[in-house]
């Protein structure tokens, strides 16, 4: 009866237990269809908004958008998610081939209003710098209206200065501004020192009335001059060759001259000890079988001084080998002296050209070529370590109003300002380039999340105190900046994206701040 009580309760109490386990399931279930609808309705939305750029995805989208409404259908669906991710695939491709072909094409109506000759200076300058800004890739095809926009204010600038001149509209024939190209070439090459004076002289034909023909001239000049400095280059490194071939011989030489010389000296060595040993042996002999004494104090006497004269040429032969070996070793030393000296020459020029081609003209800082570099060292690093690496983007507010109230030349002088601020506002692990125009990147490693908010606006509040006064004008300048930390399985320029876009957000809300994309 006790026992039957006990299994009752037992089965009572199991019966509850798998009532209120049967009630969490429900609720687990009940929340995973919740967030499941919020998924599907999510996905359902996110396909609206590709909708309208390809139409084989707007219908494929659209039967996906139906078969997502329900739970049950979302096996039928399965087959679509691999097409539709298969066309979103392509369709992205497409998109960035089709932004990289509007950028070669906003290229050429630059250089079709570049030729437009009476275009007022300040203009000129401004489409230089537009110019300049177009080699960076567009990420968006946001970021092509505002371009197009640009070109079209370029455009406006124009005729209006036209009608309100009322002379014809000057255009610079193809061939000058082809001249006035190879003149911005030209200065962004480093020619040699002999070289400047005739480069100086190219560059004012080029800068002056030049025809057709001067301008064929001047491209094979600087031609023959880049070609001459190639070769120079190569026999540079001929010349460097050479003389390591030459120091490598010498100590060859050196090496097999003293082996030989070890050799016969050893022979040498070897008969005179067999000399010595022999005389002493004579002297035993004689001191053994020699019963007159005068006799043997003669043969004792003889001996002795074969015996000194033997340890002399030995102490003489000893005393050459060393006199080789002291003269072999010094031209051993010598060779490699040279050759140290003529490494390090050629080292120091490579040195400074590499330092040349990776520095920003205008501001010292490292340039676009060097931030690549550095990207991928800093990236290489990340992906050994793991530590935390942030990439932010800085760009100067309203710059162009400095540009448009106190001359390009003031601007200049902002740019290095800021340039050496930055530089300064960060740690000899940090890095800092200038991007173009008015865009620094900032490569930051080893900064927690909490603490990198703090340091970007550190650099923000830097600029903004620096006391410029432009015109006896107290100003100041202020930059916006938008940062994001490298994630595991990103590259490093899906991060600069994310910075960028954080650099955009801070634009629009009010600017002068910092915007991390988290
Ligand atoms: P925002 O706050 O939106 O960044 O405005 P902004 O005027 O700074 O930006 P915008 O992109 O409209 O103009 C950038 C200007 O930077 C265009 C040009 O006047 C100027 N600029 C670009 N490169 C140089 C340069 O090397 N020297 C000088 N003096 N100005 C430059
Ligand atoms: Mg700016
Ligand atoms: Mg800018």
């Amino acid at each position: 009866m006790k026992d039957a009580n006990e299994a009752i309760s037992q089965i009572t109490l199991l019966k509850q237990k798998l009532h209120s386990a049967k009630v969490a399931l429900d609720e687990l279930n009940e929340d995973r269809n919740a967030k499941l609808q919020t998924l599907l309705q999510f996905i359902s939305n996110l396909s609206l908004a590709c909708k309208g750029q390809n139409l084989e995805l707007d219908n494929r989208l659209a039967k996906l958008r139906h078969q997502l409404t329900t739970y049950e259908k979302l096996d039928d669906a399965l087959p679509d998610i691999v097409e539709v991710e298969r066309l979103l695939k392509g369709q992205y491709h497409h998109v960035m081939a089709q932004l990289e072909d509007s950028r070669a094409g906003l290229g050429r109506v630059v250089r079709q209003i570049q030729r437009v000759e009476s275009a007022p200076d300040k203009l000129k300058k401004e489409v230089a710098y537009f110019k300049q800004d177009l080699s960076k890739p567009l990420h968006t095809v946001w970021e092509y209206i505002p371009k197009v926009e640009k070109l079209m204010a370029f455009y406006e600038e124009i005729l209006s200065a036209q009608f309100n001149s009322g002379e014809p509209l000057a255009v610079l024939p193809k061939h000058r501004q082809l001249a006035h190209e190879l003149a911005q070439i030209i200065s962004e090459i480093e020619f040699r020192k002999d070289q400047r004076d005739q480069v100086l002289v190219i560059k004012e034909m080029l800068a002056g009335e030049i025809d057709v023909e001067g301008l064929m001239d001047a491209y094979q000049t600087i031609l023959s001059l880049l070609v001459d400095n190639i070769a120079r280059e190569k026999s540079a490194s001929q010349e460097f060759l050479y003389a390591l071939n030459d120091a490598l011989s010498a100590v060859r030489e050196v090496v097999s001259d003293s082996y030989n010389h070890t050799q016969r000296s050893h022979q040498l060595k070897h008969q005179l000890n067999r000399e010595i040993n022999s005389r002493v042996d004579n002297v035993g002999e004689a001191i053994v079988d020699i019963e007159d004494i005068t006799t043997l104090k003669f043969q004792i006497t003889e001996q002795l001084s074969s015996l000194r004269s033997a340890l002399s040429r030995k102490e003489a032969l000893e005393q050459r080998e060393q006199a080789l070996l002291r003269k072999s070793m010094e031209t051993m030393r010598k060779e490699l002296n040279e050759l140290a000296e003529e490494a390090s020459n050629y080292k120091e020029r490579l040195f400074e050209q590499q330092k040349l081609n990776l520095l920003d003209t205008l501001t010292q800082l490292p340039n676009r070529a060097a931030l690549e570099e550095r990207m991928e060292q800093e990236f290489r690093s990340f992906q050994r370590h793991k530590h935390p690496l942030w990439v932010a983007v800085a760009d100067i507010d309203h710059f162009k109003s400095i540009n448009d109230n106190f001359g390009h030349s003031t601007g200049d002088k902002t740019l290095q300002v800021i340039a050496m601020a930055l530089k300064n506002s960060l740690r000899d692990t940090e890095f800092v380039a200038r991007y173009g125009g008015e865009e620094f990147v900032l490569l930051i490693p080893e900064v927690s999340d909490t603490d990198i908010v703090q340091l970007l606006n550190r650099v923000r509040e830097k600029v903004k105190n620096i006391p410029f006064k432009f015109k006896n004008q107290r100003i100041t300048v202020t930059v916006s900046i938008g940062a994001a930390r490298v994630m595991d399985n990103e590259l490093i320029h899906e991060t600069f994206e994310r910075a960028d876009a954080a650099l955009y957000k801070a634009k629009h809300e009010s600017r002068d701040r910092v915007i991390i994309d988290c």
